[in-house]
């Protein structure tokens, strides 16, 4: 049986996550509407990575005798100036992420919660990809400025996201 404490702590997770999910996807809605289509797709397939991490610990929850109840969501920003911006915000995002789940582990080891410890060590790998990915495309986008043709190739390369 999971404790009280670690269960709280698991389930503003589960919203950071939908929060992540929301984000991602108002990102998605920003590239599309400037005809970004590659980016776009890029994000959507994050958003629902975001919902997948959610889910995995709504699952461990419920599997540790916990009882999920879930809080509002907040709203995310509506635009963002520069598609450099939006993954740039995305690269900051994930590294508060990074800190969050840290945050957890730190709990899960005081309340000497070994199986919540174990869980958790896929999702710190999983933030290293998440930053590295995140930070990599914001890097890109600082090299390509004002170039259309450099924008229009990320683009089509972000597009291939599967
Ligand atoms: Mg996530």
């Amino acid at each position: 049986m999971i404790s009280k404490k670690m269960q709280d702590a698991l389930i503003d997770q589960i919203n950071a996550e939908l929060y992540s999910a929301y984000l991602y996807l108002a990102m998605a809605a920003e590239f599309e509407s400037k005809n970004l289509k590659g980016m776009a797709g890029w994000m959507e397939v994050q958003a629902k990575e975001e919902t997948a991490h959610a889910k995995r610990l709504y699952d461990f929850v419920n599997n540790r005798g916990g009882r999920v109840t879930l809080k509002a969501i907040d709203a995310p920003p509506l635009e963002w100036e520069t598609p450099a911006a939006a993954f740039e915000a995305a690269y900051e995002h994930e590294q508060k992420v990074s800190a969050m789940i840290h945050n957890l582990v730190d709990i899960a080891r005081s309340e000497k919660d070994k199986a919540t410890e174990v869980m958790l060590a896929w999702f710190v790998n999983e933030q290293v990809e998440e930053e590295a990915s995140t930070s990599e495309i914001a890097e890109k986008l600082k090299m390509i400025k004002d170039s259309a043709n450099g924008l229009f190739m990320l683009d089509s390369v972000l597009g291939k996201r599967e």
